[in-house]
């Protein structure tokens, strides 16, 4: 659930950590709902809303919230606020207006984020995808970027959703970059790409991993 201390602003939980119980803007069930809608909108459908994005991905937030009062008629601008302003991890932003999702899309855009710093990236996958994208590259499937990890440890982590025997890519990220592949960071944890090229790319053997 969300809730709203006066004190600190949006929160999720029973509780702000100030012990002030808050006043409830969204109960567990309606977060859920106004969660999924939101995450579509920003990141998949906006044209399906009737909203219009613009190439940063941003969407005036007066006509998000109409958008999201079609579908369900108890939704408000303070509810979406909420939403984005307490989400743990920090999927959106608000600015002067507007609204956007960091990450994530499928939709076409170019995202303006910071440059990334890192001189390694990472990537998990299982052994065939990874034979694969050491041959041909690495590649957003449906997603607009591809999503690296910042160390091995994290990449062969999200590869064990999939596979029980991940393989983890490095990238040379430093070297791509220079050589104009995209990369930028959308918080510590994450960093998105453009396409690598094979010659950036190499998979980590087990005595690399342990030594990291
Ligand atoms: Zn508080």
């Amino acid at each position: 659930m969300i809730k709203r201390c006066p004190e600190h602003g949006f929160f999720r939980g029973e509780m702000c950590d100030c012990g002030f119980a808050g006043q409830l803007i969204l109960d567990e069930a309606k977060t859920e709902q106004l969660g999924r809608l939101v995450a579509g909108m920003l990141r998949h459908f906006p044209g399906d809303l009737g909203l219009s994005m613009d190439s940063r991905g941003w969407v005036d937030i007066t006509s998000a919230s109409d958008a999201l009062r079609k579908r369900h008629r108890w939704a408000s601008e303070e509810m979406l606020i909420a939403l984005v302003e307490s989400d743990p991890k920090q999927r959106y932003e608000i600015r002067e207006g507007k609204v956007r999702a960091r990450y994530g899309h499928s939709v076409n855009v170019e995202l303006d984020h910071p440059s990334n710093t890192l001189p390694k990236l990472y990537y998990g996958a299982s052994e065939e995808e990874a034979d694969r994208i050491i041959e041909i590259g690495l590649k957003p499937a449906s997603q607009r970027y591809v999503h690296l990890s910042t160390s091995p440890e994290k990449a062969w982590h999200v590869a064990t959703f999939r596979t029980s025997n991940p393989r983890v890519i490095q990238t040379d990220a430093a070297a791509a970059q220079r050589d104009g592949v995209k990369m930028m960071t959308v918080n510590p944890d994450i960093i998105i790409s453009e396409k690598i090229p094979p010659k950036y790319l190499s998979i980590l053997s087990c005595k690399d991993l342990r030594k990291n």
